[in-house]
């Protein structure tokens, strides 16, 4: 089965932490140059690029819509959907039970809304950094309702990751996957975080900037790069499965900090 290159988690201008060049067609530009078949758009707590960077990407790469929902309890899920109408029905939701706290782009950054021409279309004037007032539990269900995957972004760092908020990988809310960081080796992660085994694991860039896209992704083995096809591959069905995440590990010991 042929493989595809998959970087499942990226930012765009729309984030408030996002650089402002993160625009759809640089977006695209650099996926493209990474060689990614696949990437997925996650804003902080929204999904209003998500469309324009599918329609700058036309045929390659392919692309997921979703979001990155920061829990009541400031864990970090990525939501990921099929269609860009299922992500902003989730956005819905999450808009609903953001902060009514008004943006402060001082502080934070703007949250520029554009289009795939990279157009500025507007700017979001609500808080998209903070938490929602839904519990992990919550938020996985109603990923799950709408039919996307639900993945524990960086679970292994220390702000808004998974293990280190909660001290665990529950079995209850069922996540679809957990996502490493970049520099974590999966054999020693596994080894050290038992509770972790029988998850699928998948390794993505949270890049900010645009020459972050592709510096770690996740090789699948796919008949066709659909996010059913990634759906399949993550519960290991019909031969899909996860072949291999980069970068690898580097050879035990050189400086784990370093690079
Ligand atoms: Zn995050
Ligand atoms: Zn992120």
């Amino acid at each position: 089965m042929p493989l595809f290159r998959a970087d499942l988690h990226l930012h765009t201008c729309l984030s408030p932490c996002g650089d402002l060049d993160m625009s759809p067609r640089a977006l695209v530009a650099a996926a493209r140059e990474k060689g990614l078949d696949m990437i997925a758009v996650s804003d902080h707590n929204s999904a209003e690029n998500a469309a324009a960077v599918i329609r700058a990407a036309g045929l390659r790469p392919m692309v997921i819509p979703g979001l990155e929902i920061c829990t009541v309890e400031e864990v970090h899920v990525l939501g990921l959907f099929e269609t860009v109408h299922a992500a902003l029905s989730m956005q819905d939701l999450v808009y609903q039970r953001l902060t009514d706290q008004p943006h402060r782009p001082d502080l934070f950054g703007d949250q520029v809304v554009v289009n795939e021409e990279d157009d500025v279309l507007g700017f979001v004037d609500r808080m998209l950094i903070g938490a929602v007032s839904l519990d992990l539990t919550q938020v996985v269900a109603a990923i799950h309702e709408r039919g996307g995957l639900a993945v524990a972004s960086h679970v292994d760092r220390p702000m808004f990751g998974l293990l280190a908020v909660l001290g665990f990988v529950p079995e209850n809310p069922a996540l679809d996957a957990l996502e490493l960081s970049r520099r974590v080796d999966p054999g020693r992660f596994l080894a050290e975080r038992p509770d972790a085994r029988g998850h699928p694991l998948i390794r993505s860039s949270d890049a900010h900037h645009p020459d972050q896209v592709g510096l770690a992704w996740t090789e699948f083995e796919l008949e066709s790069p659909t996010f059913r096809e990634i759906r399949m591959a993550l519960k290991g069905e019909n031969g899909r499965r996860i072949h291999a995440l980069y970068p690898p590990p580097r050879p035990t010991g050189m400086n784990a900090a370093g690079g």
